[in-house]
Parts: structure tokens; sequence; C-alpha cells
């Protein structure tokens, strides 16, 4: 099986691309990096006749800074979410969480989008993203329409994307000054098994005014706990165990094994904005 005997040739615009989704409607698919649909297609898991390479449509690859959110192309490669100012200065947990992603292959070529519309439980960014009320963009004829991540993902590999929709990109609203924050990821494989995400915000004084808890790879979606930090201002010394006590909520599907791996822990990334 090769790609090209896949790929629908010379598709120029988003328009073109979704007038061909909508026209061979269930027997055609959007084709990023390939490093999750290539899988499926060679374990017959997925069965298509045509392929339509989204990396070739213009303007879908930037990451620009708008409203004062960041906004990440669908078509961002893992390793370009690296480099960019606007990103390294507005969200700069992003990059460092991204160098960890997988491996350098899949880096090179699997791209934001990709890892956010195939709404694998096992996604880095999808937890880490949730923590920076990302909102994803889609777009069909004649317009588009911005959905919370939250709500996108309505399960493992189950989006609210319509068949001829495409994502075109993620929005993230930076956290205010003065937050700190961490990801934790525990993997296997090189696929996370349990990734967590938390913030801290602090005022002028150093005391804790907020927190944010994403919890994500152990339950069918990840989820975001937001009553955390919200309810009352948190002395420092309260504030690392007061998101705790909520996490019990994640619901893990398999608690044994993830007690297994728990030793290996990846990464851990603190950040200060
Ligand atoms: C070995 C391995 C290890 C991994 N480890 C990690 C990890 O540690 N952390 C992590 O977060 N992820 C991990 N991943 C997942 C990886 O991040 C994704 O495979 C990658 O980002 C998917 O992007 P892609 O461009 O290759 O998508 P593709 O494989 O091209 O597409 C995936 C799905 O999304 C659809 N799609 C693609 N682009 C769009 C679009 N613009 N609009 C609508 N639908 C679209 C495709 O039709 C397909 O259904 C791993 C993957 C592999 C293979």
């Amino acid at each position: 099986m090769t790609v090209h005997q896949y790929l629908i040739p010379a598709v120029a615009s988003l328009p073109e691309a979704a007038d061909l989704l909508a026209e061979h409607r269930g027997e055609t698919a959007l084709y990023a990096g390939g490093t999750e649909l290539l899988l499926l297609m060679k374990e017959k898991l997925l069965r298509v006749r045509r392929l339509i390479d989204v990396k070739r449509l213009p303007g879908l690859g930037e990451i620009l800074a708008e409203d004062g959110s960041v906004v990440i192309g669908a078509t961002a490669r893992h390793r370009t979410l690296e480099r960019p100012p606007v990103l390294r200065a507005a969200c700069p947990i992003v990059a460092a969480v991204a160098q960890h992603v997988a491996n350098v292959r899949v880096r090179n070529v699997g791209t934001v989008g990709g890892n956010l519309a195939f709404a694998d439980p096992h996604s880095d960014l999808a937890t880490l993203f949730l923590t920076l009320d990302g909102t994803v963009r889609l777009w069909r004829p004649p317009g588009q329409r911005d959905v919370p991540l939250a709500d996108f993902v309505r399960g493992p590999y189950d989006t609210a994307r319509a068949e001829d929709e495409i994502l075109t990109a993620v929005r993230l609203r930076p956290w205010p000054t003065g937050t700190v924050a961490t990801y934790v990821k525990f993997g296997m494989y090189e696929r996370p098994t349990l990734g967590v995400a938390l913030t801290l915000t602090l005022d002028a004084g150093g005391e804790a005014v907020g927190a944010r808890v994403a919890v994500g790879c152990v339950g069918p979606r990840r989820q975001r706990f937001p009553g955390v930090g919200r309810s009352s201002r948190m002395a420092p010394r309260e504030a690392p165990s007061a998101p705790l006590p909520r996490l019990a909520r994640a619901h893990p599907v398999n608690t044994r094994s993830l007690h297994q791996h728990q030793s290996r822990i990846l990464v851990g990334v603190p950040d200060r904005t």
C-alpha cells in the first residue's frame, strides 16, 4: 500500500477539500502526517478509497497571536511547536511538552490537527490544551465554527466534527501572569498512560488565587476539574493538596496497569509565564 495510490491529486484549497469530503462521504479521509491514519488503513480498521492531503492546503500550518490568544494551525507539526517565538512567549509549556510527544519520527510528521481530530485518549496535547481553554476551529462551507475542546471530544476516537468538516486550527488562551505550571506524564511504549496538567496562579503577594487541573489517558475522555481553585483564595501551603481529592473522580479504566508503570516518569515540565 502506498499513500500515492490513494491521494486525490492537486487539492489546493479548503473549499475544494470540503467539496470532495462531502461528495465522497464515507469513502474519503483527510490525511495529514499519516501517523495514525496509515496504521488504521494497514490494519484494515479503516477502509477508504481516497485521501485528501490537508498539509498542502494553504495557511493551515501557521502559528499566530490573535486577540490575546494563540492560534495553532491544524497542520503545524509537533516539531514546529518547539520554535515559534509567539508560542514560546505566550504558552511556553506547549513547546516544552511537544518535545516529549512520541518519538522524533512522529514529531517530524505528526500534526496538531491530526492529534486532536483522532481523539485518542492518550494525547498529551489535548490534556494540556484543556487548561489553556482550548477551542477547536472547524470549517466547511459557508464558514467556520469554534467548539471548546472539552465538547469537541465526545469519547475515545469520537468527536463533534461532522464528516465534511475540516479542523483548521486550535485556539489557546494563555494563562494569567503569575501562573506556574507543570505537566507530568507517565508512559510506556512511547504513548502516555497518564498525563496530568497542573497550574497555579499566584497574586503579587505570592498567594495562590487559582488552580487548573486536567487529567488525561485514564478515562474515556480527558477531564478538566473546573471547581478547582475557583471557590476561594488558597493559602500557599494549602494549594498543592487542594486539587487532589477531586482527582479521584477521574474514574481510571485500568488502575492495575497504571500502578505497574507508575515509576516511568518521562517528563515533568515546570513553567512560569
Ligand atoms: C508511536 C507513536 C507514539 C505516540 N506518542 C504520543 C505521545 O506521546 N503523545 C501524544 O500526544 N501523541 C502521541 N502519538 C499520537 C501522535 O501525536 C499523533 O499520531 C499525530 O499527532 C497525529 O497527527 P497526524 O498528522 O499524523 O494525523 P493523521 O494520522 O494524518 O490523521 C489522524 C486522524 O485525524 C484526521 N485528520 C487529520 N487532520 C485533520 C484535519 N485537519 N481535520 C480533520 N481531521 C483530520 C484523519 O483523517 C485521521 O482520522 C503517538 C503516535 C504514535 C504513532
